[in-house]
């Protein structure tokens, strides 16, 4: 038999439990997942793509399954150099099918051995983002239902805020 692999790119910045949930479930499908953060839009990032890996190394550290590594240019040539055939990605509300079906319909153009398996989250997860959790923190709110807490301790050292643990 031979083994599946997937990668699982994005940006996790930072890594939510949204995104924990989604490679659990995807290590369940596939032999190997690769949690592939992009280094396309560093600048941007409130992260460094170092730290992105460090944590989502430490959070994944309990699936064997899961591999974790950092990408620069198109997901279809990273996922060409894992011997992937599937790229996973996750959909939340009907908002995120029409942003992921186009990109899997460009990365099918790109390359024809790769496919998009689109994963759902579990319910508890549909409304949470990267995002969201960046904008309580920076207020000092209480991310601890949204990260896990080497995450939520991160958040804290980035933003200068202690009082709340
Ligand atoms: P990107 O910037 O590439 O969208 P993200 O880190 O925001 O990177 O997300 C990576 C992938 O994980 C995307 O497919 C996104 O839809 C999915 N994702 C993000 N948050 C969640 C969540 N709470 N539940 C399920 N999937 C999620």
């Amino acid at each position: 038999m031979t083994s599946s692999t997937a990668i699982y790119p994005g940006s996790f910045d930072p890594p939510t439990w949204g995104h924990v949930d989604l490679i659990r479930r995807a290590v369940r499908i596939f032999d190997t997942v690769t949690v592939a953060v992009t280094t396309n839009y560093e600048k941007r990032s409130l992260f460094t793509v170092k730290e992105r890996v460090e944590m989502l190394q430490a959070i994944t550290s309990d699936l064997p399954g899961a591999r974790v590594a950092s990408f620069h240019g198109l997901t279809v040539d990273f996922a060409q150099e894992c011997n992937a055939r599937a790229i996973v990605r996750g959909l939340r509300a009907i908002s995120d099918f029409e942003f992921e079906h186009s990109m899997a319909v460009t990365n099918q153009k790109l390359n024809e051995d790769v496919d998009t398996v689109c994963l759902m989250p579990s319910e508890a997860y549909l409304f949470l983002s990267s995002r969201v959790v960046k904008e309580v923190a920076s207020f000092g709110g209480d991310v601890s239902p949204f990260v896990p807490p080497l995450v939520a301790e991160r958040l804290r050292e980035k933003f200068g805020e202690h009082k709340g643990s």
